[in-house]
């Protein structure tokens, strides 16, 4: 809910042009004014932007294949303590990531701490420190120096997907708010 509003409010579109408000956000509305874009955007859309739980599954499914895809285009050079699980893994952290971002541990998303001022861990952006190579070791289970070396790569590679897909979500939304 948050989301989508904060996204239309940096859209400029206003917010009745989706059902005038709060708690008003459906699936049903959601997935209506991201017809006919692909699969995998209506269900990310309709995941992200009213919590809709039953898209989760065949999203995850379908972004599943997406990513084992890529690292067969790309050659991905997975080493031999790595597996399709690592991918599988990698897949599912990209997809958490970007439904459910991280905030800043410190100040907790607001980006300012108590009157204080600006958060001095996030330089008040809220935002969570990058998945470390430490942290990312710990979710894939392969070694620090792989992570590091290999594995954030191609998490950014992975985030900049959905990055791709919250712009043509909001491009569509805007255009069908036009309309
Ligand atoms: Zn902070």
């Amino acid at each position: 809910m948050n989301e989508i509003m904060a996204m239309l409010t940096a859209q400029s579109v206003k917010m009745e042009g989706v059902g005038g408000g709060r708690g008003s956000v459906t699936p049903q509305l959601v997935a209506a004014s991201l017809r006919g874009l692909d699969d995998e955007l209506v269900l990310y859309g309709c995941v992200k932007f009213s919590g809709d739980d039953i898209s989760i599954a065949p999203l995850a499914k379908l972004m599943l294949t997406n990513t084992l895809n890529a690292a067969l285009r790309e050659g991905w050079r997975i080493s031999k303590r790595e597996s399709v699980d690592t991918v599988k893994r990698l897949s599912i952290v990209a997809l958490n990531e970007s439904v459910c971002p991280r905030r800043c541990l410190r100040c907790r998303g607001a980006g300012t701490l108590n009157n204080k001022g600006a958060c001095d861990r996030c330089n008040g952006t809220g935002n969570p420190q990058d998945y470390g190579q430490k942290l990312l070791a710990s979710v894939l289970n392969v070694s620090e120096g792989r992570a590091g070396a290999f594995w954030q790569e191609k998490l950014r590679r992975e985030l900049s997907v959905y990055q791709g897909f919250e712009q043509d979500i909001a491009d569509k939304l805007k255009k069908e708010l036009k309309d």
